[in-house]
């Protein structure tokens, strides 16, 4: 987005206790705020368990929740487990439900463990657009492997522009390792 006006970062006023931070003006973004988001027509992750196999990037079915690769991942075997259901709020999940999808967070580790075996994971969910969820209608956890060395810049911008032909590689990858 080109820096407009109201993007530009101001000294904070002289009222409070000053710190390090500077602050960035977005009043445009006020609009999130009151929730006037566009609603969700065509979410992404209700969509997901209907595309047929050789567009999807789905690993594993269970009964309330599903595991899937995320097509923008922030490392190779990114996965993300989704509710079938589009709720948004962590505290909207039922108990068998929340079971689910921490027994498939387990599961997803063990297998990329197995598969690639990853020195480490990142494991979590933004809750609302605020916090960094891209998209925050339907909630999903992500599983994120790490290995040591890969917060290196230039790997992941590698990796990232030949993922188009290793999703669907390390979709089958994953999928053919997940106990049944
Ligand atoms: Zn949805």
């Amino acid at each position: 987005m080109p820096e407009t006006s109201e993007d530009r970062a101001v000294s904070p006023p002289s009222t409070g206790e000053p710190d390090a931070l500077d602050r960035l003006w977005t009043p445009h973004r006020m609009t999130y705020i009151a929730g006037q988001e566009r609603p969700s027509d065509g979410c992404a992750f209700c969509q997901a368990p209907d595309l047929p196999r050789a567009d999807s990037l789905m690993v594993a079915r269970g009964t309330l929740v599903y595991a899937v690769l995320n097509l923008y991942p922030y490392n190779p075997g990114h996965l993300l487990i989704c509710p079938y259901r589009h709720l948004a709020d962590y505290t909207e999940m039922t108990v068998e439900e929340t079971a689910e999808l921490a027994g498939f967070t387990q599961t997803a580790m063990r297998v990329i463990r197995a598969t690639s075996s990853a020195h480490g994971f990142n494991i979590g969910m933004n809750q609302g657009s605020v916090a960094g969820a891209g998209i925050a209608a339907h909630l999903h956890q992500h599983v994120v492997p790490r290995w040591g060395g890969d917060a290196n810049f230039m790997p992941i911008v590698a990796r990232t522009k030949i993922l188009p032909q290793l999703l669907t590689e390390t979709r089958d990858l994953l999928s053919s390792a997940w106990p049944s």
